[in-house]
């Protein structure tokens, strides 16, 4: 209740951040995390809310800056939250997200290693490959597009995004002038109004292919003909058009219904050597130049010897599996999108290569048809989403006992949590923070982990 909260102004310094990136100040006895606030600021706070026992404030007034503090170019960034991190300088970010890494694995025991420091980019701006914007409607029939403002469904209009492949910025602006003219509304959740739920963008590093989605709350939405016919006219860049059918009242971005109206329904691009194609459903790392050194690195620790085996879990389009295939006798990956399985096996035949096989299943149902089958497995890739493995995937591989574990994490949480269920048979060699999301609190990390006793089986 509000009256609960501290009223007034507080003055608080800015000791420590959250690993979501939210200011740490500690006042009278009190907790109080600060959106906005780095290591160092010193300023006035108001007490906003309380929310599980914790106390958030507001920064009202920055009375002495930390020294790591930068202007912004974004000058949304307060209100869009997509990069809270614009305002905290990027040799400062590095050091945050490698501490990030240190701390999620002291809080669990047996850690034997420290992270290496992060690696960055020399330019942290307009990295991502892919846009994923809602639209609203605004006065006069204008459209707007932007992000959603952190933990709400309220959009921040955005004209121009510094971490987004520039290229999008047309195509959006075009999207929300035919709009207008074509009536192709925006769905309002609440009213259940309109028609237009997000433009994905897709967008290739190495060539000139730009992948656009309509996800649509129905396909036979209002003067499709024309919009469509006018949007490839206004934007040649775009080199193919997918309509998605999304009628699901979740927050999931794409529904089942795929429908390409234009083009080969995917784009190309390479990596680390290799090509690839990434049709619309499948994953694909954000930022492609960082993520030619997060392979990189897994590639490094992995050593891996012409004899082994490797498999490859979560393995979206194949990359890491088909990266790792030249250095091998076998790789076996596995992924549960079937589209993306679909991708990998084209990608192994564009790129000539025959040791590889790909499954379309659950990782943790896959990897026990592997020790039935008595397959064995020297290396382990694994790179699952947010949410980490699971127990039962975990308790597969400390029987299958592969002698290196590669785990590719984009959440330090789940990969302390899942290593841990892990460190009675595997130790921890290597940890290495790479940053493939300059601007935010979030870093992917690559884990090297050892069987503590390779010769007992
Ligand atoms: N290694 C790939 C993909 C990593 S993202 C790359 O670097 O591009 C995680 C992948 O795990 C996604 O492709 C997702 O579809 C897949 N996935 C999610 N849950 C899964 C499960 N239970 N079993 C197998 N794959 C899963």
């Amino acid at each position: 209740m509000k009256q609960d909260l501290p009223q007034g102004s507080i003055a608080a310094k800015c000791v420590d951040l959250t690993y979501e990136g939210l200011g740490v100040c500690k006042e009278g006895g009190n907790v109080i995390f600060v959106e906005g606030m780095f290591p160092g600021d010193e300023g006035e706070i108001k007490i906003a809310y309380r929310r599980a026992g914790q106390l958030y404030g507001e920064l009202t007034k920055l009375t002495k800056p930390s020294p790591d503090r930068i202007d912004p170019l974004c000058k949304v960034c307060h209100a869009c939250g997509g990069c809270s991190f614009q305002q905290y300088g990027y040799p400062a970010q590095l050091k945050f997200k490698q501490k990030l890494v240190q701390e999620q694995f002291r809080k669990i025991a047996h850690n034997e290693v420290q992270p290496l420091p992060t690696l960055g980019m020399d330019k942290p701006y307009f990295y991502r490959n892919k846009v994923q914007m809602p639209f609203c409607l605004g006065d006069k029939g204008n459209m707007y597009c932007g992000f959603y403002k952190e933990n709400t469904h309220v959009i921040v209009p955005i004209q121009k995004c510094f971490i987004e492949d520039e290229r999008c910025e047309a195509i959006l602006d075009a999207l929300k002038i035919l709009m207008k003219i074509y009536q192709v509304l925006p769905y309002d959740e609440l009213s259940g109004t309109g028609v237009l739920r997000h433009a994905v963008i897709k967008t290739s590093y190495y060539y000139k292919e730009i992948m656009v989605i309509l996800v649509m709350n129905t396909s036979d939405f209002p003067n499709r003909e024309p919009f469509i016919k006018d949007l490839l006219g206004k934007c040649p860049e775009i080199t193919t058009l997918v309509l998605n059918v999304n009628k699901s009242s979740g927050s999931k971005i794409l529904g089942e219904e795929i429908q390409t109206l234009y083009g080969r329904g995917y784009i190309q691009d390479d990596l680390c050597g290799l090509h690839f194609q990434i049709s619309a459903k499948s994953f694909y790392q954000t930022n492609p130049l960082m993520t030619e050194k997060l392979y990189k690195t897994a590639m490094d620790f992995a050593e891996l010897t012409p004899t082994d085996v490797v498999f490859d879990a979560y393995s979206g389009i194949g990359t890491i599996g088909l990266i790792a295939a030249k250095s091998v006798a076998k790789v076996i990956s596995v992924e549960i999108v079937p589209e993306a399985v679909e991708d990998a096996k084209k990608n192994a035949e564009r790129n000539g290569i025959t040791n590889f096989e790909v499954y379309a299943a659950d990782a943790s149902s896959y990897i026990y048809q592997l020790f039935t089958a008595k397959q064995k497995v020297d290396v382990l890739f694994m790179d699952p989403p947010r949410k980490g493995s699971d127990e039962r995937f975990l308790k597969a591989v400390k029987t299958l006992r592969p002698s290196r574990v590669i785990y590719v994490s984009c959440n330090p949480s789940t990969l302390a949590r899942d290593r841990a269920f892990l460190s009675d048979t595997y130790k921890v060699s290597r940890l290495q923070p790479v940053d493939l999301f300059p601007q935010t609190p979030h870093v992917e990390t690559v884990c090297e982990l050892s069987l503590r006793n390779a010769d007992k089986h």
